[in-house]
């Protein structure tokens, strides 16, 4: 009886107001663009189970998620984690992660691999690596890989990078999926790359805030916000699913910012999310405020909490449990997929290289060969109570959803 009235409170809420007006228009309405905080709504919208459902939190109920403690620490993570049970079940999802070359033309104040940072040998794989790692990946069932790397968008890395996608899907009988993480590009190139078989892309807004933005980039076209958030919306626009996420802990960044942060990836209806801590590199600016920094520990327990709170806030989404979380303590990662997270990005680059893509100190497993990082990967999925899903893309339940509708 008490579950009946809480949903029908919920439901009230959102429902009633509209209801009648909506019947009326429902027909009006698929001429507007309209998303869930439109007011006005199609009726079809409401019939959804998941929808008559969804609650909406306040800033002030994010921020106490993020701040939890003790008791009520417990109820977030078993909350998180039923509700992510409950939705998508406890399959992890593979990408196995090719981090193809450090150039950048970017100058992030946060990042090791910045265009400053002459302490840094380049590097870029040659066509044979990429195509070897990702033929690794299709032979070992992952499912799907990312291709990872530094800034560039000039027009020879664009052709390029067009020509490798035809080859790896030709190569695995258009069997492995792949997901993108390489920064802003034209929507052209969006598109081109969209048409040459990749499907998933990852681009980080780093932070919500414009002003928190600002100061931990240079001051220049480049490195906008606004461009960013631009992006964000010319992938959607394309058609890819579309992955997005914040650093956690930065230097001048508030729990507010992080609030905001969930309520942004919300209102942008998106598919995908990595997040991870904040980790200072001594060759970066931003090295010189890790007097402002939390604990790495604290970081660490603040990334959960996001991962919890963004699970809660939005149940059929994919969340990655980034490298990020594991290179503070190997438990983090398992931490996260216990209590959200169901996808992992097992790194395949090639060892050689892989010491050289150093975004953050500490990055692990840098050492280790592929099949020794999968040996230990598989322990630590089961040890969370997950288990990995070999094979299949592991679509985002929310893009399947939300292109239903
Ligand atoms: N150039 C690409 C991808 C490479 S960087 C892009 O812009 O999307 C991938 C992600 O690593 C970044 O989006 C950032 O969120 C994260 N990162 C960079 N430096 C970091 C640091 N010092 N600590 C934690 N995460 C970092």
């Amino acid at each position: 009886v008490y579950k009946v009235h809480k949903v029908h409170k919920v439901y009230k809420v959102l429902y009633e107001p509209y209801n009648f007006i909506n019947l009326i228009n429902e027909k009006k309405l698929r001429f507007f663009h309209w998303n869930k905080f439109s007011k006005i709504k199609p009726f079809s919208y409401f019939c959804k189970k998941e929808n008559r459902m969804k609650k909406i939190y306040t800033l002030p109920e994010l921020e106490n998620m993020l701040t939890c403690q003790g008791e009520e620490e417990n109820r977030l993570y078993s909350e998180s984690k039923r509700i992510k049970n409950e939705t998508i079940g406890n399959n992890v999802y593979l990408r196995g992660l090719i981090e193809i070359s450090n150039i950048c033309t970017k100058d992030c104040f946060y990042c090791g691999i910045r265009k400053s940072n002459t302490e840094t040998a380049r590097y870029a794989l040659s066509d044979k690596e990429i195509l070897d790692a990702a033929d690794f990946a299709y032979t070992h069932h992952f499912g799907s890989i990312v291709l990872q790397g530094g800034e560039r968008s000039d027009k020879a890395f664009v052709d390029r990078i067009t020509r490798l996608l035809q080859e790896i899907k030709k190569n695995s009988n258009n069997e492995l999926g792949v997901t993108l993480s390489l920064g802003e590009q034209t929507e052209d190139s969006y598109k081109r790359w969209k048409d040459a078989g990749a499907h998933r892309y990852l681009l980080r807004i780093e932070t919500s805030n414009p002003e928190l933005y600002a100061k931990i980039h240079p001051n220049n076209p480049l490195h906008s916000h606004a461009t960013r958030l631009r992006c964000l919306e010319s992938l959607q626009r394309c058609g890819y699913q579309t992955g997005t996420g914040v650093m956690i802990g930065l230097p001048f960044q508030t729990i507010t910012d992080l609030a905001n942060d969930l309520l942004f990836l919300q209102s942008m209806d998106i598919d995908m999310v990595g997040m991870g801590p904040y980790l200072e590199h001594h060759a970066t600016p931003l090295y010189e405020y890790r007097h402002l920094l939390l604990s790495l520990q604290e970081r660490l327990r603040l990334s959960i909490h996001m991962v919890a709170a963004l699970r809660i806030l939005m149940p059929d989404i994919n969340i990655a449990a980034t490298t990020a979380l594991q290179a503070i303590e190997p438990a983090g990662r398992e931490k996260a997929l216990e209590i959200g997270a169901n996808v992992v990005m097992p790194n395949i680059t090639p060892t050689t290289n892989r010491t050289l893509y150093k975004l953050y100190e500490n990055k692990p497993g840098t050492h280790e060969g592929a099949a020794e990082s999968m040996r230990k990967l598989e322990e630590s999925i089961l040890k969370s109570g997950c288990k990995v899903a070999y094979g299949v893309w592991g679509d985002s339940r929310h893009f399947q959803s939300r292109t239903e509708n």
